[in-house]
C-alpha cells in the first residue's frame, strides 16, 4: 500500500506542469494559463479555503469513500475480474450506492493530484504521507478491476449489466471523464520532485489511457450512443492536451456534434432537454436542462472549439453564456433554480426560497468560465467566477471545512424542510457528487489567478499570492498581497523582472465602488481597457510596486422588475460578496419573516469576530418590524396594508457565504423593501 516506487504498468507522464484546462500551443485562446510553479496562494482568504480543504475536508473524503462503499464497489470489480469472468459474475459482490460512486474516487485523486505538488514543503509529511499512500492504494484497485479490453466501471462490472446498454442514466462515460481528469491533475503535477509522485502519475495515467482507448476504439466514427452526464468531452479533449493524442480530442469534437440528435436517450422520462439532447448544441440558444449536464457540456466545447479553431462552435457558447446571466443567474452566481430534475428554469424564473443552486453547478460555471476567459481574454468571466467563488460556491463549506451544502436558497424559513431535511450543510450525501468536488477545485485554486497575452502577465483575481509568468524577456514575478473580500486593498511588489518593456494588467472589479491606481507611489489611470483590464505598460524592475485601492463600500443593490420572485425587495453587497439576515444575529423581537426595509437605509460597516463564523465584516442596518397576522388569518386582503407600519429595528447582515454556521434558524438575502407610497 505504501511502497510508491514500484509498479509494473507505470507509464511515462507528460512533462507539462500546468493546472486545469491547458490549451496546447495551437489552440486558439487569447490567453494563455500560467505554466510551470504559476502561482501559489501565500495568504488571504483564498489561501485559508485551500488549507482547510487539505487538512479538513480531504481527511473526511477520504473515510467517506470508505464509509460509504465507493471503495468497496472497486474492490468487488477487482475481485471479480480476478475471478476470471470480469462481469456479470455469480460472486455474490454487491455494489453499494448510485451507479456513479467511482466518480466520487476520482474526483478526490483529483484533488490529491493537484495537493501533491501543491505544498513542496510540506512533503514528506504526515499530510502528504497520507493523500499520497490513498492514492497509491485506490490506483492499485483501479489497476486491479480494470479489464484488459481496457474498460473500467465498478458498477456494471458488479452488477453484470451490459455495457452501454443505457447511457441516458449509467454514467460510464460520466464517470471515465472523470477518471481521465484524475489522471491528467496527477500528471500535469508530477513533477513536484516528491519521491512517488510521478510513479503515481505514471499509473493512473496508464489506467486512464487505456480507458480512453477503448472508449475511442468503442466509439469513434459510430452512433453508438452518447452518455446522459456530458463530462467526457472536456475530459478527452484535455487527455489530448495532456498526450497529444489526436484521437482523444476527435472523439470529444465527436460527442459534442452528436449532441441533440436523440443519440442520447432518455433517463427516466425526463426528456431530451434534460441531457442536452434536444437541440443540436450550435442551435442552442439557452441553457436548459439539467444544470451541471449542461455546463459540462459547455466547458467540452469551448475545449474542443478552442483546439479545432472552431469559432462558430466557441460564439455558440458565448451566446449561451451571456444569456444565462442575464436572465437565468442568482444575485449569489449561482444557476439552475429547479429542484425538479436539477435544472434551469424558464428566463427570471429565479424564487429565492425555492433556488436549487447545486454546488456542482458552481463549480461547472467556473470551469466554463474559466475556458471562456482564457479563449477571449474578457474580464465578465473573471468577474462571474470572482462572484461563484465568494457567494454560491463559498457558501457550500461550513467554516470548519466538515459539512457541505448540495443545494444553495437565498432564503431560509424556520419551519425549512426537503422530504425530512432541514436544510443544514450534511457531512456527506448519498449522492455525494458536491463535497469531492468541492475538493478538486479548491486544491488548484491557484491555477485560475492570473493568465499572460503576448507580453503581458494578467491577474485576475486578488488574494495573497506568488505569481509568475514566462515572458519574452525573461521572468515575470509578482508578490501579491490582499486582504479581500474584506478591504480592497491590493498590492502588486516585482520580485523579479524580464528585461525591456512589458505588461502588467489589473482586472478592475466590476463592484468597485472607486479605483485607485499608483505604480511606485505615483498616481496612474485606473480606466479599464476594452476587456475590463488596466494594462501597465513600462520597463519594470525588481522592487517596483502597483498597489490598487477598490471600494469596497457596502450598497443596496435591487433587481430588474421583470424577476418576479423578488420584485419590491433589495439585497447588500460589499466588494465581491453578498450579504444575507440571518436570524442568529437580530434583535429577539425581530423575525425575519416580518422584516422590511424603508428605502435605502444607511449601511455601517464594522469588523466583528462570531462565533462559529470567526472573522468577518458585518453590515448594521435600519428595518420595520410588522406585526405578525394572528394565528389563523387568512393571509390575503382587500386593500394592500400598510407594511411601514411597525417598530423600527436595527438589524445586522453577514457574508451569504458564511450563512449557517450557527443555530440552523432562517436566512434571507432579499430583503422587501417598504413601498415608497407608506413610507
Ligand atoms: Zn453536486
Amino acid at each position: 500500500m505504501t511502497d510508491l516506487d514500484a509498479s509494473p504498468r507505470a507509464a511515462a507522464p507528460t512533462r507539462v506542469q500546468a493546472g486545469p484546462a491547458h490549451p496546447t500551443p495551437g489552440a486558439r485562446t487569447a490567453h494563455r494559463p500560467l505554466a510551470g510553479p504559476g502561482a501559489a496562494l501565500t495568504g488571504g482568504l483564498l489561501h485559508d479555503w485551500q488549507q482547510r480543504n487539505r487538512e479538513a475536508s480531504l481527511p473526511l473524503a477520504l473515510r467517506q469513500l470508505e464509509v460509504a462503499g465507493n471503495l468497496d464497489n472497486m474492490r468487488a470489480a477487482a475481485a471479480i475480474r480476478k475471478g476470471g469472468d470480469g462481469q456479470g459474475s455469480t460472486t455474490g459482490a454487491e455494489y453499494h450506492g448510485p451507479v456513479f460512486m467511482d466518480s466520487d474516487i476520482y474526483k478526490t485523486l483529483e484533488a490529491i493530484g493537484w495537493e501533491l505538488a501543491r505544498d513542496p514543503g510540506g512533503a514528506g509529511g504526515d499530510s502528504w504521507r497520507a493523500l499520497a499512500s490513498f492514492a497509491d492504494g485506490a490506483i492499485g484497485l483501479l489497476e486491479q478491476a480494470q479489464l484488459d479490453d481496457g474498460y473500467l466501471d465498478s458498477y456494471i462490472q458488479v452488477s453484470g449489466e451490459p455495457r452501454y446498454g443505457r447511457l441516458a442514466s449509467s454514467h460510464e462515460m460520466y464517470c471515465a471523464g472523470h477518471l481521465i481528469q484524475a489522471a491528467v491533475a496527477m500528471a500535469r503535477t508530477a513533477r513536484s520532485g516528491q519521491p512517488g509522485h510521478e510513479e503515481l502519475a505514471g499509473r493512473l495515467l496508464a489506467v486512464a489511457q487505456r480507458v480512453a482507448d477503448h472508449l475511442v476504439a468503442t466509439f469513434a466514427g459510430q452512433e453508438k450512443g452518447l452518455d446522459g452526464h456530458p463530462e467526457i468531452e472536456t475530459a478527452l479533449a484535455e487527455l489530448y492536451r495532456a498526450t497529444g493524442q489526436r484521437a482523444y480530442l476527435d472523439l470529444a469534437r465527436q460527442f459534442v456534434d452528436q449532441r441533440g440528435h436523440g443519440l442520447a436517450g432518455d433517463h427516466h422520462g425526463h426528456g431530451q432537454r434534460y441531457l442536452q439532447d434536444r437541440l443540436p448544441i450550435r442551435d442552442t440558444l439557452t441553457e436548459e436542462g439539467h444544470a451541471v449536464r449542461a455546463m459540462y457540456l459547455e466547458a467540452g466545447v469551448v475545449d474542443v472549439a478552442v483546439e479545432t479553431g472552431d469559432r462558430p462552435l466557441l460564439e455558440s457558447s458565448i451566446a449561451r453564456w451571456e444569456d444565462m446571466v442575464a436572465t437565468k443567474t442568482y444575485l449569489t452566481g449561482g444557476n439552475g433554480s429547479r429542484h425538479s430534475h436539477e435544472s434551469f428554469g424558464d428566463r427570471f424564473e429565479l424564487p429565492p426560497d425555492r433556488a436549487y443552486n447545486e454546488t456542482c453547478a458552481a463549480i461547472a460555471s467556473f470551469h466554463w468560465s474559466w475556458r471562456l476567459l482564457l479563449a477571449t481574454g474578457e474580464a465578465r468571466y473573471a468577474d462571474l467566477m470572482e462572484r461563484l467563488l465568494y457567494n454560491a460556491f463559498g457558501a457550500s463549506i461550513s467554516t470548519d471545512g466538515q459539512r457541505f451544502f448540495y443545494v444553495n436558497p437565498l432564503q431560509r424559513r424556520y419551519d425549512h424542510f426537503e422530504g425530512d431535511d432541514p436544510g443544514r450543510r450534511h457531512e456527506w450525501f448519498s449522492c455525494a457528487c458536491c463535497p469531492p468536488n468541492i475538493m478538486r477545485l479548491l486544491a488548484s485554486l491557484q491555477f485560475y489567478l492570473a493568465s499572460t497575452a503576448g507580453d503581458t502577465l494578467f491577474v485576475h483575481q486578488f488574494t495573497g499570492a506568488t505569481v509568475q509568468a514566462p515572458l519574452a524577456g525573461g521572468v515575470l514575478k509578482l508578490t501579491m498581497t490582499a486582504d479581500l473580500p474584506w478591504s480592497g486593498r491590493v498590492t502588486a511588489r516585482v520580485d523579479q523582472a524580464p528585461d525591456g518593456r512589458c505588461g502588467l494588467a489589473l482586472r478592475i472589479p466590476s463592484w468597485s465602488t472607486g479605483t485607485e491606481i499608483r505604480v511606485n507611489g505615483e498616481p496612474a489611470s485606473a480606466d479599464p481597457d476594452e476587456h475590463g483590464y488596466l494594462v501597465i505598460d513600462r520597463d519594470w524592475a525588481s522592487g517596483d510596486e502597483v498597489t490598487a485601492e477598490f471600494g469596497v463600500t457596502a450598497r443596496w443593490v435591487y433587481p430588474d422588475p421583470v424577476i418576479d420572485s423578488v420584485r419590491g425587495c433589495a439585497a447588500i453587497e460589499r466588494g465581491p460578496l453578498v450579504y444575507c439576515l440571518e436570524q442568529a444575529d437580530q434583535p429577539e423581537r425581530a423575525d425575519l419573516a416580518h422584516l422590511a426595509i424603508p428605502g435605502a437605509p444607511p449601511l455601517r460597516e464594522r469588523r466583528a469576530d462570531l462565533p462559529g463564523i470567526g472573522a468577518t465584516v458585518v453590515i448594521d442596518t435600519d428595518a420595520v418590524h410588522h406585526t405578525a397576522p394572528a394565528p389563523g388569518h387568512w393571509p390575503y386582503r382587500p386593500a394592500p396594508g400598510d407594511p411601514g407600519a411597525g417598530e423600527r429595528v436595527a438589524v445586522t447582515a453577514v457574508p451569504y457565504f458564511q450563512w449557517d454556521n450557527r443555530d440552523g434558524r432562517p436566512m434571507r438575502v432579499w430583503i422587501p423593501q417598504v413601498p415608497s407610497a407608506t413610507r
